[in-house]
């Protein structure tokens, strides 16, 4: 599965801002961006679109394929809101739906 720093180095310009954007939300006490736990949320964030939209024609192959590409659809749409939150972070911190 692709990793946050695979997008950042194959991306252009918009994408590299966006992954910049969303490290940003995840920072360690000492106010640095926590890369670490920025990953595992791109990750978690590839599952979850996964297991939400599955189609049947698709191979796994083609399917991690997808997903990849709607995360980083995801981060590119949400990076024109200045004070979006990672929803992984919300999911974990936030009160039940
Ligand atoms: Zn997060």
């Amino acid at each position: 599965m692709i990793t946050l720093h695979d997008v950042h180095e194959q991306g252009g310009e918009a994408v590299k801002a966006a992954v910049l954007a969303f490290g940003a939300r995840h920072l360690k006490a000492s106010a640095e961006t926590n890369w670490d736990e920025a990953e595992k949320h791109f990750t978690h964030l590839i599952e979850a679109i996964m297991g939400t939209a599955p189609l049947p024609q698709d191979s796994a192959a083609a399917t991690v394929r997808r997903a990849e590409n709607e995360a980083i659809g995801f981060l590119l749409a949400v990076n024109t809101r200045p004070n979006y939150r990672c929803p992984i972070c919300v999911k974990q911190s936030g009160p039940p739906l």
